[in-house]
């Protein structure tokens, strides 16, 4: 077992890193800082500390949820109604487009035509 230098915590042999606190280690296991650290598990303090950060992100987490509204209906509508317009718009111009193309086609069989005859 690898003893963390920071918290105390026991990691498995060849570990880079605390499992607990990511602590990364030394290529050779360090002795750990403080001597009479407990002989097993992460302090009481470090606890404690991971204890009040996960209270405190569930706390931000909810009060993020309750800050963000939801989409307002205008909005929704909104957004339906420039997606349509830019579909009518694309299909617009591909009808214009693929018109145009037909005629340039008739204009070039006419053409064809006259200077096929003798
Ligand atoms: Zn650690």
């Amino acid at each position: 077992m690898v003893k963390c230098p920071a918290c105390g915590f026991e990691s498995p042999d060849g570990a880079s890193w605390c499992d607990f606190c990511k602590e990364p280690f030394a290529k050779k296991a360090a002795p750990p800082e403080i001597p009479d650290a407990p002989p097993s598990g992460p302090s009481k303090e470090v606890l404690a500390r991971a204890a009040q950060d996960a209270a405190l992100a569930r706390d931000l987490l909810r009060s993020d949820q309750d800050k963000i509204p939801a989409a307002p209906d205008w909005l929704r509508w909104a957004a339906w109604l420039l997606l349509g317009a830019v579909v009518i718009f694309a299909m617009t111009m591909l009808g214009i487009f693929l018109a145009k193309r037909s005629a340039w086609e008739d204009d070039a069989a006419v053409s064809r035509r006259f200077e096929q005859r003798p």
